[in-house]
């Protein structure tokens, strides 16, 4: 995959490259979680910043023209044709005009292999269509190697030196949530409280209840109030098809329209950036390498810092490609290390099963924000928890309600026009053999 990008950006790069005029205090590369947040951090200090994008700005009131979609006004009800999405991680009939498509952009994948690489290219990045969890690491998260197990490192700083910045961060997500004191999962600055669970969240808190396992409400960055020019949420429960309200946190509404109109704030989209650039003087970073993806002219931006925000894989491309005398291998891979064990979002089991005891029960609305409204926060292997054979722990986040989809509950004897069921996303388990 990297290989083949290398070669075609190589081949780009021996045409003259056009400079950008101004030399700007810091360049950001991507404008989605990272990028964005950098953006809004470095505009508001005052900082003259560029920030290139490979995609284009989306109109919220136009691009997510599936959200409310029905599954009859979708060809193959939105299932897609046989096979046709199968393997894939959210990329279906209603997503995959958002979605970078693997089958189909020759970049995702090196031949012969179908590692589903889940990207979105436009501004916002991936905070578009998130599921929009949002947890504070806890200080054993930072120091698990002198607090959990021995395994692995601690970490230089501690949750004290973050919990200043997840305030200010949840403040301008617009995170709901309850206060639960839990150690392994620190409470937050919600602005308001989860929407109640569901009738199958219920039960299932009854259940976690029973076996000691914690079932609380979950924290979402999901406006429950307007604010700025984002709408409270209407419940629509389409979050993964994107919103059309801004009700959910993402760059593209809640930061990008304030930066814009700033003097200091230049935002560039479909500008791929290939490269860091380095003053051959002093050996640091000069700027960046960009191709224009609608004239396909490569350019050179410079700045006095370049921020790298374009997801973990694109991030680690660009800095392989930013070779020279100083990096033979890539920008900051004295190591070697470089491409090694880096971590995304990737897909996750999926689980889901039929509540018996809901059966011929009356139908009544449980209409919420998307996805579950509980959350089953880290149970295992810490003092007063469940021992595991696996090092470390693992989340779910489980939701119930009907889906939208019939076919099945007219199977079932007892259910009526829906079905009910719960489903269980599971979070990362940590194996010792992966740390060492
Ligand atoms: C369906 C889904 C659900 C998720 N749910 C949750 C959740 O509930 N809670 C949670 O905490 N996390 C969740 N995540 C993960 C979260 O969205 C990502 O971890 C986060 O967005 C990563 O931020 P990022 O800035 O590194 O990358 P992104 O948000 O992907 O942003 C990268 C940006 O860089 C741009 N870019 C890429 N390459 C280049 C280039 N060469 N030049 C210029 N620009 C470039 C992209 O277009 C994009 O705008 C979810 C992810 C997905 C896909
Ligand atoms: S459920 Fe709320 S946040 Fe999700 S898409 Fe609908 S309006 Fe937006």
């Amino acid at each position: 995959m990297i290989c083949c990008a290398s070669v075609f950006f190589y081949r780009i790069s021996l045409m003259q490259n056009r400079k950008t005029s101004r030399i700007y205090d810091a360049i950001i590369v991507g404008s989605g979680a990272a990028g964005g947040i950098a953006a809004h951090v470095l505009v508001n200090k005052g900082l003259n910043v560029l920030l290139l994008e490979i995609g284009p700005k989306w109109d919220r009131g136009t691009i997510f023209h599936t959200e409310h979609s029905w599954p009859y006004e979708m060809p193959y009800h939105g299932l897609g044709r046989p096979g046709q999405y199968d393997g894939l991680w959210k990329v279906n009939a209603y997503t995959e005009h958002l979605y970078v498509h693997p089958r189909i952009d020759r970049y995702a994948t090196a031949p012969g292999t179908d590692f589903h690489w889940t990207r979105i290219h436009a501004v916002g990045g991936r905070t578009n269509t998130w599921a929009r969890v949002s947890l504070r690491m806890a200080e054993w998260d930072l120091k698990p190697k002198s607090m959990q197990d021995g395994a692995g490192e601690d970490w230089p700083i501690s949750y004290s030196d973050l919990a200043p910045y997840y305030d200010k961060a949840e403040d301008m997500l617009g995170v709901f949530g309850t206060r639960e004191g839990l150690a392994v999962l620190p409470d937050g600055n919600y602005h308001a409280p989860t929407p109640p669970a569901r009738c199958g969240e219920v039960m299932l808190m009854k259940g976690g209840r029973k076996i000691g396992i914690p079932v609380i409400p979950v924290r979402k960055a999901i406006l429950l109030k307007n604010r700025d020019n984002r709408s409270a949420c209407h419940y629509c429960g389409n979050c993964d098809y994107g919103c059309a309200t801004g009700s959910r946190f993402s760059s593209l509404d809640a930061i990008i329209p304030q930066l814009l109109g700033r003097k200091n704030f230049t935002l560039r989209t479909q500008a791929a950036v290939h490269r860091v650039l380095l003053d051959p003087k002093t050996g640091k970073a000069r700027g960046v390498e960009f191709i224009d993806t609608r004239n396909k002219l490569t350019y050179e931006a410079r700045a006095r810092v370049v921020v790298l925000g374009a997801g973990a894989m694109e991030s680690t491309r660009i800095l392989l490609n930013s070779k020279s005398r100083e990096w033979p291998t890539g920008l900051a891979n004295s190591s070697g290390v470089l491409g090694h064990y880096v971590m995304d979002n990737f897909k996750s089991g999926f689980v889901s099963g039929w509540l018996p005891s809901l059966k011929a029960t009356e139908i009544f609305n449980d209409d919420g924000a998307g996805g579950g409204h509980v959350y089953i926060p880290r149970h295992t292997n810490f003092k007063g928890g469940r021992k595991s054979s696996v090092l470390r722990g693992w989340q779910f986040q489980p939701g119930s309600g009907s889906g939208a989809f019939p076919g099945y509950s007219k199977r079932l004897e007892g259910f009526r026009h829906t079905s009910v069921a719960f489903s269980c996303s599971g979070g990362m388990t940590t194996k010792r053999r992966w740390l060492t």
